[in-house]
């Protein structure tokens, strides 16, 4: 109406939806085909565009008077919790775009894709799986950049299992992106995009899943630390979801809403995707996913030593406990 012209430009994915060798209607209900088809067409990723050098003019009739906002909120920041995965008040998890490219240079220095396939379900510390997800979230990194800079570090120093994985785990962020593309509301209904009935509901088992006093350590622990630091690994992402939907038998959507209020790194599109898919209520072929808590718990914390690390409710923060 102001006579603007604007210009979209997708950079949401690796892939750009145009380049897919099928139509966005046709994609795939099945991630794995959906990746064959796209590694066997050798499907192009768009390099990064460079970061404009100037900004073109403002238009001629922008009015300079409009009103300004003031957008402080009186909100204390959250304890500063030692025991995080992502210690983003740190300096060296600093989340602005320098910070992004600092973590990503580090992260290729030290050679850490090479042992990322053997790493990745560890639950403790920074360094067991990439942590670019609280950058890409926030836009500070592009997918796109990342691969680049993987690519780079592939033709130097060799690609292995490792490096190939975390294209593999990009490529699942993008196949979420396509499936909102291709189903977009439907995702979000009580179904999904199954014909199965409504799921049911338990609002005070849903309250102690979020509280982490579900009775269950394991899953505990994971929704301790979720509410403490705002991340959480992908084995404790599904092993929690997994509980809240099969065990518990509460509604996916609840579980995708608190995932939405607690994460640093919440992606709509990944976060509902997932969602849907241990619901059994996406393209999975089979069905929902339940995780046994005991069995995860045996094959990923047999020492016990993630759930004693979150059996404590109050915040371990710098100098001693709050
Ligand atoms: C129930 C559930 C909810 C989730 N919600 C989110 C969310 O809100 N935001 C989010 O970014 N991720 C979400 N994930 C995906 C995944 O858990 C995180 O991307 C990952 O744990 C982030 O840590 P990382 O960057 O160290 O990942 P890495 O293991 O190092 O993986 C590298 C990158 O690949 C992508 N990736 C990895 N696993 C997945 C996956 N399963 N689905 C989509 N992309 C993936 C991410 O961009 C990630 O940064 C969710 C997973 C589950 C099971």
């Amino acid at each position: 109406a102001s006579g603007v012209a604007v210009q979209a430009i997708w950079q949401s994915s690796l892939i750009h939806p145009e380049s897919l060798p099928f139509d966005i209607s046709q994609l795939p209900e099945v991630f794995s085909t959906f990746r064959s088809r796209v590694e066997k067409y050798a499907v192009p990723i768009l390099a990064p565009l460079a970061a404009p050098r100037t900004l073109p003019p403002l238009p001629d009739n922008f009015n300079e008077d409009a009103p300004s906002f003031d957008v402080s909120l009186d909100v204390s920041p959250p304890p500063e919790e030692m025991r995080s995965a992502f210690p983003y008040f740190t300096a060296a998890c600093r989340v602005d775009e320098p910070g992004a490219q600092a973590h990503l240079a580090q992260y290729l220095a030290r050679k850490l894709p090479h042992t990322y396939k053997a790493t990745r379900n560890a639950l403790i510390g920074i360094d067991y799986s990439s942590k670019w997800s609280p950058f890409l979230a926030l836009g500070t990194i592009s997918a796109r950049q990342i691969m680049a800079a993987l690519r780079r570090f592939e033709a130097e120093h060799g690609a292995n299992e490792g490096s190939y994985w975390l294209w593999f785990e990009l490529l699942w962020r993008d196949y979420f992106r396509f499936l909102h593309l291709k189903h977009g509301v439907r995702l979000y209904r009580a179904s999904g995009l199954s014909a199965l009935p409504p799921p049911t509901h338990d609002a005070a088992a849903f309250k102690r899943w979020t509280q982490g006093h579900s009775g269950q350590p394991f899953v505990d622990a994971a929704m301790r630390e979720l509410s403490a630091t705002g991340y959480l690994s992908n084995r404790m992402r599904q092993v929690a979801a997994s509980f809240l939907i099969h065990d518990l038998g509460c509604d996916w959507r609840a579980g995708a809403a608190w995932y939405e209020s607690q994460l640093i790194d919440y992606d709509v599109y990944s976060n509902q995707g997932n969602w849907l898919y241990l619901a059994g209520r996406g393209t999975d072929p089979r069905g929902g996913r339940r995780f046994n808590p005991h069995k995860q718990a045996a094959d990923y914390d047999a020492d016990g030593r993630y759930t004693a690390l979150w059996r404590d409710d109050s915040p371990h923060v710098r100098g001693g406990m709050a």
